[in-house]
């Protein structure tokens, strides 16, 4: 329960929110449940302090507090990641993001990185954003037999085209990276290996998944993916690094860190290293291996056959449908994803040939691998027809399960 603010018009959108939150299930990768000690640090009094600068080097006065409350998220996060330089101060992945391009590249320079349309995100050379105004995009892809990253294709074109930065990590790719071996390519072409590990961090913190921390020069993260945390962003990376990442984000970037989000951030990353949360993450990767599976056994396509980690991409071409289409569908009975195209997709971005599945929320919501059969059995059928009266009874049905 929140506290009201006295805002009758917000307090009612509130409300509202947290009907359709609580009555609908939300299957988008990038959304977790934050914890209630994260809400909690959320709304304390540091939301007022400035805090311009390092500890013991502020532009503020009044900062001792804040200066010990940073250094604790430092420790904690270096703890839990096993870095060296971490900076808890990024606004948001793509603020992070902005910070690495702007202590590693210049105007201009050439940056290798996923095709959008293979999984990628806009921070990695997409023209609609600053990365590709500003900076020379080269895009590798995934290989059409099997979906999956074409690493040959990645080390042809890194000793082609020699990038300032080769960026590794993506928004919609389910399966696990190679960081060996794209240390290896880097080095070879000698260019900075940046890991965009806005999702994945969380699989990282629970051990799920492969560390890009040990190969990476700077990896970036989001919070508040699979971590439980505040909309946030973080930087970790080797020490040698550290005089240009903390400059650029402050005051290259950014102005003062949003303390309140810092305090949020320590929080979860004390409670992101205890057993429960690696528990609660590997049943989130077991609900999307389930996920996938009963997809693929009432005839869905799974981009690259399945999944290693949190998320699907989920083929719906063959329902003549577009992604657009099967996101709508799904959310008139209940389910909330997101459209997504598929790699080769032949319809515009605006529509996609598919969408998108996540279970952390699912996961949070306390829904396991049985629960993940039935909604694929929902999944399918308000897919086959248009938005009518079956899909008004599956999401009432939905609302069921989440009320437990
Ligand atoms: C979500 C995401 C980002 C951006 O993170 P924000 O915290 O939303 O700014 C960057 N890169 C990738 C791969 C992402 O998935």
């Amino acid at each position: 329960m929140t506290t009201p603010t006295g805002d009758v018009t917000v307090d009612g959108l509130v409300a509202r929110e947290r009907m359709r939150r609580s009555t609908t299930l939300q299957l988008i990768a990038s959304e977790t449940e934050p914890t209630a000690g994260v809400r909690a640090a959320l709304a304390t009094v540091f939301d007022a302090k400035y805090a311009e600068g390092y500890p013991g080097a502020r532009h503020h006065g009044g900062c001792a507090v804040a200066d010990e409350l940073e250094e604790l998220a430092v420790t904690r996060a270096g703890a839990l990641f096993g870095t060296e330089y971490v900076n808890v101060q990024p606004y948001s992945g793509s603020a992070a993001a902005m910070a690495v391009y702007a202590a590693f590249g210049v105007i201009d320079d050439p940056v290798l990185a996923l095709r959008l349309d293979h999984g990628g995100h806009q921070s990695h050379g997409s023209r609609a954003n600053f990365s590709g105004r500003w900076f020379n995009p080269l895009h590798y892809g995934v290989r059409a037999s099997d979906e999956r990253i074409d690493y040959d294709q990645v080390r042809d074109m890194a000793l082609l085209h020699r990038p300032r930065i080769l960026v590794a990590g993506a928004a919609s790719y389910s399966r696990h990276y190679d960081f060996a071996l794209l240390r290896q390519i880097a080095d070879e072409a000698g260019c900075v290996l940046w890991v965009d590990a806005a999702h994945l961090a969380g699989l990282v913190a629970a051990g799920v998944a492969p560390s890009p921390v040990p190969y990476a020069d700077v990896v970036t993260v989001s919070t508040n993916k699979i971590i439980r945390g505040p909309r946030g962003g973080l930087l970790l990376a080797q020490q040698r690094h550290a005089a240009a990442l903390s400059k650029a984000v402050y005051p290259f970037v950014q102005g003062g860190p949003a303390v309140n989000t810092i305090a949020a951030k320590a929080v979860a990353f004390a409670e992101s290293a205890t057993p429960a949360f690696a528990d609660h993450v590997r049943a989130v990767v077991a609900n999307a291996a389930a996920l996938a599976g009963a997809l693929t056994a009432h005839g869905l396509r799974i981009v690259s056959g399945g999944t290693d980690t949190h998320l699907a991409v989920v083929d719906v071409s063959a329902r003549d449908l577009t992604g657009l289409d099967a996101r709508d569908r799904l959310e008139a009975a209940g389910m909330v994803v997101d459209k997504a195209v598929i790699p080769f997709d032949t319809r515009p971005v605006a529509q996609g040939s598919g969408f998108r599945i996540g279970t952390p929320s699912a996961t949070v919501a306390g829904l396991d691998t049985g629960d993940m059969e039935t909604l694929a059995g929902w999944i399918d059928e308000a897919l086959r027809t248009p938005i009518g009266p079956r899909h008004r009874a599956i999401r009432e049905q939905v609302a069921d399960l989440l009320a437990g």
